[in-house]
């Protein structure tokens, strides 16, 4: 099978996680950012992780870095695109995009206009490659609610214009879910498609919980609702999407190796998966990588491979007519 030439749908992708490493020296100097080293070995190093990651929460500490030079419209527009155009290079033909705007306001930028800066990198990518995009929204858990609310408020403005979604991700605890009942309310009300970011670390019920008291129509991960019958029954019934990363899942140690990711169980188990990244240069990995490694360690059928690309593209936040063009690439 020939990988590369396959079209992909990535619908689980952080912006601040999946810039290029060059790109991250070339803005930490332009905007005199300091760093120990500006060698393109070592600031690799500071941004991706090793075999040493211990968890989730070790994991998001690569953030630190690729958010301190995420502060002005021009070049958070700049890593839209650049991610984009490698997404395009590697025929993904439909990518979302996720990033938390108040990761990107320290410098004085308003939510509103860290939103449409990634949009415009965009559209940017949109006219010069055969690829199409579009935002979620993340909010972070752990940090305050307000911000829960400010993000859906200035999201809501972009509703139709490039914003199709709300996340929340970040660190998982246990019946994390229902603080925040209320604000994933408001966002559908305002128009959003929820997807949320559950059983990555251990607990199958947040799953549930995602479902039934947020609304969530797809899950980020999913990977442990192997633990809780429910949550398992749950998502095969409903026919929620799992958008799985399983390069992401072994650094946070979720999962030990390829061989023991439950991504091809479920698939057989009619569970519908997506294969995404999650974050490319934290994880040192791409989606043409992401899936030859899924397709190499379960020898996926070409026929099983269309059925998860169509799978993915039905369960894209995007509109019925960008659904068609894309069903026309398989
Ligand atoms: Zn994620």
């Amino acid at each position: 099978m020939d990988i590369n030439n396959l079209p992909k749908i990535e619908l689980h992708c952080h912006l601040d996680g999946s810039l290029r490493v060059e790109t991250v020296i070339e803005l930490a100097q332009k905007d005199n950012i300091e760093l120990d080293s500006y060698d393109y070995k070592e600031v690799k190093k500071m941004l991706s992780i090793d075999e040493n990651c211990s968890s989730l929460d070790e994991y998001l500490e690569k953030f630190d870095l690729p958010n301190k030079v995420l502060q002005s419209k021009e070049n958070l527009r700049r890593a839209a695109y650049e991610l984009l155009e490698d997404a395009a290079k590697e025929n993904i033909k439909y990518i979302e995009v996720r990033f938390a705007p108040i990761f990107h306001v320290k410098e004085g930028l308003r939510l509103n206009e860290v939103i449409q800066s990634v949009i415009d990198g965009i559209r940017d990518a949109e006219k010069k490659y055969e690829i199409k995009g579009n935002v979620i929204i993340s909010c972070i858990r752990g940090l305050d609610l307000k911000h829960v609310f400010d993000s859906i408020e200035a999201g809501a403005q972009f509703i139709g214009q490039g914003v199709v979604a709300i996340d929340l991700a970040a660190t998982e605890k246990e019946d994390f879910a229902y603080e925040y009942i209320e604000a994933m309310k408001l966002a559908k009300e305002k128009g959003f498609r929820v997807t949320i970011h559950a059983g990555e670390t251990g607990f199958g019920k947040n799953v549930r919980d995602a479902i039934n008291l947020l609304g969530a129509e797809r899950i980020g991960h999913g990977v442990f609702i192997y633990n809780d019958k429910e949550a398992y029954e749950l998502v095969k019934e409903k026919g929620i999407t799992l958008e799985m990363c399983p390069k992401s899942n072994i650094d946070t140690k979720a999962v030990n190796i390829y061989d023991n990711h439950p991504i091809y169980k479920y698939h057989k188990d009619n569970i519908k998966v997506n294969i995404s990244t999650d974050n490319r240069m934290v994880s040192n990995i791409n989606l043409n990588e992401e899936t030859s490694n899924v397709i190499k360690t379960f020898n996926v059928t070409l026929d099983e491979y269309k059925k998860i690309y169509i799978n993915s593209v039905n369960a894209a936040f995007c509109s019925e007519e960008t659904k068609k063009e894309l069903l026309r690439f398989i």
